[in-house]
């Protein structure tokens, strides 16, 4: 089994709250939730980070652009929300697998 942690919370082996599911991505609730609406979208194939993507997974990166309006419309974030992408230490990335941050609500902030 991967060491990866998001890769044991696609397994199964992790327990997490799903919010949306299908054969190329997984979405659930963060752990330490940062605003009333704080969604983690991943994708089910196992890539590092924003800096190991390849011309190999240009379709699923615009799938999962193109999927964050959706879920936003669904957690009823009617006005706009927030994508973050952390990536390298640098850039406060935690978790070694590429996740999209989608925050919405109303203690957003600037
Ligand atoms: P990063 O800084 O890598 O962009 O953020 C990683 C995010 O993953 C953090 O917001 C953190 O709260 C979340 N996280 C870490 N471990 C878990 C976990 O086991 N389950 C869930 N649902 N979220 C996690
Ligand atoms: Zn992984």
């Amino acid at each position: 089994m991967s060491d990866c942690l998001f890769c044991k919370l696609i397994e199964g082996a992790i327990p997490s709250q799903q919010v949306y599911s299908d054969d190329k991505v997984l979405v659930f609730k963060d752990i330490k939730p940062k605003a009333a609406v704080h969604l983690l979208l991943i994708p089910r194939k196992h890539i590092a980070s924003l800096v190991e993507v390849t011309p190999e997974d240009d379709e699923l990166m615009a799938y999962m652009l193109r999927l964050l309006p959706t879920l936003a419309r669904q957690q009823g974030l009617d006005t706009g929300f927030r994508t973050v992408i952390n990536t390298g230490p640098g850039g406060g990335q935690i978790v070694y697998h590429l996740h999209f941050h989608l925050l919405g609500g109303p203690d957003l902030g600037d």
